[in-house]
C-alpha cells in the first residue's frame, strides 16, 4: 500500500507553502514567478475569476474584436523590469500611432487641425515647461520621495501650474496632459506624483506619456499568464482574502470562505485602497492606513467605441472636451475600434450611445458612434480606481512607509513603487523587490 507524503490539512492545520502572494495582478505574478525561481513553494489567491488585476484583454462586448480593457502601453527603453520580461519571454510587441497622424486639438472650445498653440503661446509653453523639468530634475527616482526635500513640490498640478501664470490656452493644454496622465482633475493630484512620472521619463514632459506606445501584439493579458504559469504556483482564483495573521513564526492568510493557508512568509499584492479592507492582525501602521484610507483620485473611462466616419490615423486631443483623447486603435466589420480617453470634470455616461456621438463630434464632427464598452475601474471592488494617482501629501508623507514590510509581510504593487509610480513597470519592480524581502526571510 502507497502511503502518502503529505498528510491532508485538517481544519486546526493550515496547509503550508514557503510563500503566499495576495493579488493576482503583475506585482503578484512577478513576485510568484521570482519565489518560483527560487525553488519556493508558493500560494498565489486571487479575489477574481482571472488573473491581471488592472490589465485585462476581453473581446468587446458583443464582437470578437479584442481590447485592453485596463493597462496597455509600455516601452522597453524606459521600463527596465518590463523590457526584462520582453526579452526573457521573447514577446512581440507592437506600436500605437505608427505612421504618420492626424493631429486635432480642441482648447477653448476651438477645434483645430496640427498643433495648437501659436506665437506668444509658444514661449509661454516654454517657460511653463521650463519651470516643470527643471523641477523634475530635483527628483532621484530611485529614491523614496519622503527622504529627499521635495514636500513644496507636494502641491496639487492646478497650484503648481496657476503659480506659472499661463495664458488660458496654455494652461488648457497643460491641463490636458495633466488629464490625460491621470484620469483626475488637476486640482485633486500631486505635482510630485507628475514631476516623478516626467523625471522617470529622463526628464522628459512629451515622453512620460506621448513616447509610450509599444502595446504586447498578443493581448497584455496573455503576459500575466505566461508569467503565472511560469512560477510554478498553486493558484486560488475566485478567492478574496478577507484576513491576514502573522506572528514571530508564520503567517496566516484566511479567505473570506472560511479557507485558510500558512506561511512563513507573504507577499501582500493587493490596490492599497484594498487594505483597510483586509483585516491585518496585528494591524497595518497608521504610516501605511492614512494613506490608504485617503484613496485616489484617478477615475479615468478609457471608453472603447465603434464609430465611423472618422479618419483611420486620428489623433486628437482636448480640453473642456468630454474626451481628453481619441484616437483609433483598428478596425471592426462595422466601423474603427476607437479609444476615448474620458477624464473628469467629464461626467458622461459612456452607455449613452448619443451623448458618446456628441463627445466624439467635439474632436471628429464628421463620427457616429455605433457601440461603446467599458470597464469601471473606480467602481470596481477590487481596484477602487484606475491608476494610482497619489494626491498632495502622500508621497513626501508616506512614499516609503508604503512600500516598506511589516514582520513576515513584504508589499508590492505599482501603487507602492518607488520609479513608475501607478505604472505597470512599478508593478513588476515591486514584485521583484518583494519577493527578494521573503527570500531572505525564508533564508532567516
Ligand atoms: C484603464 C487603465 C489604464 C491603464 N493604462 C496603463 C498603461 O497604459 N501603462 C501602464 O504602465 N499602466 C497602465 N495602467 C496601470 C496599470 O495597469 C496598473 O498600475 C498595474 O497593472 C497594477 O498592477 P498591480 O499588480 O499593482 O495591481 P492590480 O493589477 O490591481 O492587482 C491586484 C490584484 O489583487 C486582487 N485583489 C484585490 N483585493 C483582494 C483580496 N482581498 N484578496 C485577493 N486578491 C485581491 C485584485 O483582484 C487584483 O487582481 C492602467 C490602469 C488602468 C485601470
Amino acid at each position: 500500500m502507497s502511503v502518502p507524503d503529505s498528510t491532508p490539512p485538517s481544519p486546526t492545520a493550515p496547509e503550508a507553502f514557503d510563500a503566499i502572494v495576495v493579488g493576482g495582478g503583475f506585482a503578484g505574478v512577478r513576485a510568484a514567478r521570482d519565489l518560483g525561481d527560487a525553488g519556493r513553494s508558493v500560494l498565489l489567491i486571487e479575489a477574481r475569476d482571472r488573473l491581471g488585476g488592472r490589465v485585462w484583454t476581453r473581446p468587446f462586448a458583443g464582437r470578437e474584436t479584442p481590447i485592453e480593457a485596463g493597462g496597455t502601453w509600455i516601452s522597453t527603453d524606459v521600463h527596465p523590469f518590463t523590457a526584462e520580461e520582453v526579452e526573457r519571454y521573447g514577446f512581440a510587441l507592437r506600436v500605437s500611432h505608427a505612421g504618420e497622424v492626424s493631429t486635432r486639438w480642441s482648447l477653448g472650445g476651438e477645434l483645430v487641425h496640427g498643433f495648437p498653440l501659436e506665437r506668444g503661446e509658444l514661449y509661454e509653453l516654454e517657460r511653463a515647461l521650463f519651470e516643470v523639468i527643471r523641477a523634475s530634475h530635483r527628483i532621484d527616482v530611485d529614491v523614496p520621495r519622503d527622504e529627499q526635500d521635495l514636500a513644496d513640490l507636494d502641491i496639487s498640478v492646478a497650484d503648481f501650474v496657476d503659480a506659472l501664470d499661463p495664458g488660458i490656452r496654455v494652461r488648457e493644454f497643460l491641463y490636458m496632459w495633466a488629464g490625460l496622465g491621470s484620469g483626475a482633475l488637476p486640482s485633486e493630484w500631486s505635482m510630485l506624483t507628475a514631476l516623478s512620472l516626467i523625471a522617470a521619463m529622463d526628464n522628459s514632459v512629451y515622453g512620460w506619456y506621448g513616447a509610450v506606445t509599444d502595446a504586447f501584439e498578443h493581448g497584455i493579458s496573455q503576459v500575466v499568464e505566461t508569467v503565472a504559469a511560469d512560477s510554478g504556483a498553486r493558484i486560488e482564483l475566485s478567492t478574496p482574502v478577507a484576513r491576514i495573521e502573522q506572528d514571530g513564526d508564520r503567517v496566516v492568510v484566511s479567505a473570506e470562505d472560511g479557507r485558510s493557508w500558512s506561511a512563513p512568509t507573504a507577499v501582500v499584492a493587493v490596490p492599497i485602497a484594498l487594505w483597510p479592507e483586509i483585516e491585518f492582525a496585528p494591524a497595518l501602521p497608521a504610516d501605511k492606513l492614512e494613506p490608504a484610507r485617503r484613496g485616489h483620485p484617478g477615475r479615468m473611462k478609457k471608453t472603447w467605441m465603434i464609430v465611423e466616419g472618422i479618419p483611420d490615423n486620428l489623433y486628437a486631443s482636448g480640453w473642456g472636451t468630454e474626451f481628453v483623447q481619441m484616437f483609433p486603435e483598428g478596425a471592426d466589420r462595422d466601423g474603427l475600434v476607437t479609444l476615448g480617453m474620458c477624464a473628469p470634470p467629464s461626467d458622461l455616461d459612456p452607455h449613452d450611445l448619443e451623448a458618446v456621438t456628441r463627445a466624439v463630434r467635439q474632436l471628429a464632427p464628421e463620427g457616429r458612434v455605433l457601440a461603446t464598452d467599458l470597464e469601471d475601474w473606480a467602481t470596481d471592488p477590487f481596484a477602487r480606481g484606475t491608476w494610482y494617482v497619489p494626491p498632495p501629501g502622500v508621497l513626501s508623507g508616506y512614499h516609503s512607509a508604503l512600500g516598506r514590510a511589516e514582520g513576515r509581510l513584504s508589499f508590492a504593487g505599482a501603487d507602492v513603487a518607488v520609479r513608475w509610480i501607478g505604472w505597470i513597470d512599478g508593478a513588476l519592480e515591486t514584485g521583484a523587490r518583494a519577493a527578494r524581502e521573503a527570500i531572505a526571510r525564508l533564508a532567516g
